[in-house]
Parts: C-alpha cells; sequence; structure tokens
C-alpha cells in the first residue's frame, strides 16, 4: 500500500479538502498521514488519516523525517503562497529532503492529481 502525506497551509485547507473529495475513492487505497490541522479536516471527509504534530509545532519535520527513512512515497503539500510561516524552514527542509531521496511533492492540485493518478490508479503500482 502506497503511504501519501497531505499537508495544507491554513489559507489552502478549504482547497486541500476540496481535493480531497474529488479523489476520495483513489485516496482510500493509500495510507495517509498528514499535519495535525490538515488530518483533522481530513478525517472529517470519513478517510483514515495518521496524524502527526501540527505544522508550526514540528509536523512537517516529522514527515520530512518519515521521507527521508524511505517511509513515504508521495507528499500533497499545498502551500499558502501568500502567507508567512513561522515554520518556513522545516517547510524549506521537506522541499529539500524530497529532493535529495526524490519523493514526488506537489505543491498544487494540478501536480497533486498526478501524484494520485501515477500512484494509486496504476495497477502495477499496488
Ligand atoms: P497543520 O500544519 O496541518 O497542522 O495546520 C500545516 C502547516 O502549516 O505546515
Amino acid at each position: 500500500m502506497k503511504t501519501i502525506a497531505l499537508i495544507a497551509h491554513d489559507g489552502k485547507k478549504a482547497e486541500m479538502v476540496a481535493f480531497v473529495k474529488d479523489h476520495i475513492e483513489s485516496l482510500k487505497k493509500a495510507n495517509l498521514i498528514a499535519t495535525g490541522t490538515t488530518g483533522s479536516y481530513v478525517k472529517q471527509t470519513g478517510l483514515q488519516v495518521e496524524l502527526k504534530l501540527s505544522g508550526p509545532k514540528g509536523g512537517d519535520a516529522q514527515i520530512a523525517a518519515l521521507a527521508a527513512e524511505g517511509k513515504i512515497d508521495g507528499i500533497i503539500f499545498f502551500r499558502d503562497p501568500l502567507g508567512k510561516h513561522p515554520h518556513e524552514p522545516d517547510i524549506q527542509m521537506l522541499m529539500r529532503i524530497c529532493d535529495l531521496y526524490d519523493v514526488p511533492l506537489a505543491t498544487n492540485p494540478g501536480t497533486g492529481t498526478l501524484i494520485i493518478e501515477g500512484l494509486l490508479n496504476d495497477k502495477e503500482n499496488d
């Protein structure tokens, strides 16, 4: 089973919930983890999600550590390009880890859809 991490900044949480609803049948086939607040919203769609700490409290860093350990197949991270974030160093670190270990990282719904189609809708990848 593929593991997908979901993270959305506050200005992007509604977009994340809409995205998850659009892809709910595919996401049911994945093991989902998420930063705390994002995960609590995603849970309201009925999906099972493992919650990590909230992003500003270290959740992004926890997800980056799992990515470095090879435990995450893809990350969908809707960043708010208009917001300021106290955990900006953690965000940069997460993106660096994804590049270091070649972990697919989507930062908007367009690439998020491609990750889901690539990882979850391809029989060979089951
Ligand atoms: P949150 O964290 O899901 O706990 O809000 C996301 C973030 O801000 O990185």
